[in-house]
């Protein structure tokens, strides 16, 4: 994708997106509703028109190609499958329309039948199927074609809890086996996170971040990214970077926390300076006895038993504190509760463009 970008009269789909899928690989688009994600794909399809830039598969211009040139199968969240033919019907569909021999088209279904487990179903109708049985025959109907690309559109988000891992697991899978190019929307950042081997991060029609999971989720260029990625969600605190002593602190809601070396570096003249902290639940310090450690004290709200560990919610201002403690904690809600800060695992971000201060140097 050449800085592309699409509107819809007033509204900004999505602007100036640039960026490469690499052959083989598995692109991840993810972002809250409405960020322009499923514009971004359905341009690749060729189902939306192009306002500005270029959109190349396999290094061949395809703006003013027609959808069925463009080599690309799509799994949408809604099947979209035939419901008054069968299921070997609806996988073969695609190959009878572009005139393959009988037999081609009874060996590609059975064949992707047999990879997903769907052999026993293919007299059936798609009234007949739950919705991961019919997901797996869209899946089928898409690999039988075998393109260039596949593109899914968020085809997860009709399953209920349990068929959705499962079923997100054997995506991986299949994508491993195949190894086929691969755009896939969705607005659940496990998703992306479990699937991608790049991730795209949208917000607002614009690409906020991509990289690798690891990266966008270790180095979040900004608080967008950093709140968006991550299973429980960010912290987020007001600072004041000041110096007291021999040393570069940091304010927090009136409690002084001392700076790691590193980040002291970066702060050393920067005194008085506001900056947002990021930090995730788990490297939140909870304090179960009296400490002398710098600490937040605040009110308990909610206690969460996740088995291996607790998740507690606690008043911060107006909103809302999470942090992980290992141990079943033994609190009662109403109560105050110590909260520590790791600022060696914290994030911290400009206090005006909300940019990741470690990252734009
Ligand atoms: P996402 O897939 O991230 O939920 P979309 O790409 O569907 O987002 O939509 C991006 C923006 O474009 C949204 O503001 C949406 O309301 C708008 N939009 C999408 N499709 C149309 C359309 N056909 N007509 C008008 N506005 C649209």
């Amino acid at each position: 994708m050449e800085k592309v970008s699409k509107n819809y009269g007033k509204v900004v789909a999505v602007k100036d997106a640039d960026f490469v899928v690499d052959d083989k690989s598995f692109v991840v688009m993810v972002g809250p509703s409405g960020c322009g994600k499923s514009t971004t794909l359905r341009m690749v399809a060729g189902l939306e028109e192009i306002d500005e830039g270029e959109i190349f598969i396999d290094g061949k211009l395809v703006n003013n190609m027609h959808p069925k040139d463009r080599d690309v199968a799509m799994v949408f969240q809604s099947y979209a499958l035939y419901p008054h033919m069968t299921v070997y019907d609806n996988i073969a569909f695609g190959l009878r329309m572009r005139k393959f021999q009988r037999d081609e088209v009874d060996k590609r279904v059975l064949d992707a039948a047999n990879i997903l487990g769907i052999d026993d179903l293919l007299k059936r109708k798609p009234s007949e199927l739950s919705g991961g049985q019919k997901q797996r025959v869209a899946l089928g109907r898409a690999i039988v074609r075998n393109p260039k690309v596949f593109l899914f559109d968020e085809p997860l988000s009709n399953l209920d809890a349990k068929f959705r891992v499962q079923l997100r697991a054997e995506i991986k899978r299949l994508h491993q086996s195949l190894e086929a190019t691969t755009m896939y929307v969705t607005h659940d950042q496990v998703e992306a996170m479990t699937l991608g081997d790049k991730i795209v991060v949208m917000d607002k029609g614009l690409i906020q971040q991509i990289g690798s999971p690891d990266d966008v989720f270790h180095n979040p260029r900004n608080k967008f990214v950093g709140g968006f990625i991550g299973s429980s969600g960010m912290n987020f605190f007001d600072g004041t970077i000041a110096s007291a002593g021999n040393g570069v602190v940091c304010e927090i809601a009136g409690v002084v926390f001392r700076l790691p070396a590193e980040k002291a570096e970066r702060f050393a003249s920067d005194s008085g300076r506001k900056v947002i902290i990021g930090i995730r639940p788990p490297d939140m310090i909870v304090y179960t006895g009296e400490t002398s450690e710098p600490h937040l004290k605040l009110k308990l709200n909610l206690i969460e038993l996740l088995g291996g560990y607790s998740q507690l919610y606690a008043q911060y201002g107006e909103g809302e504190v999470c942090a992980h403690c290992e141990e079943r904690f033994k609190a009662s809600i109403g109560d105050e509760i110590g909260l520590g800060i790791d600022l060696e695992k914290a994030h911290f971000f400009d206090w005006d463009t909300e940019e990741n201060i470690f990252l734009i140097g």
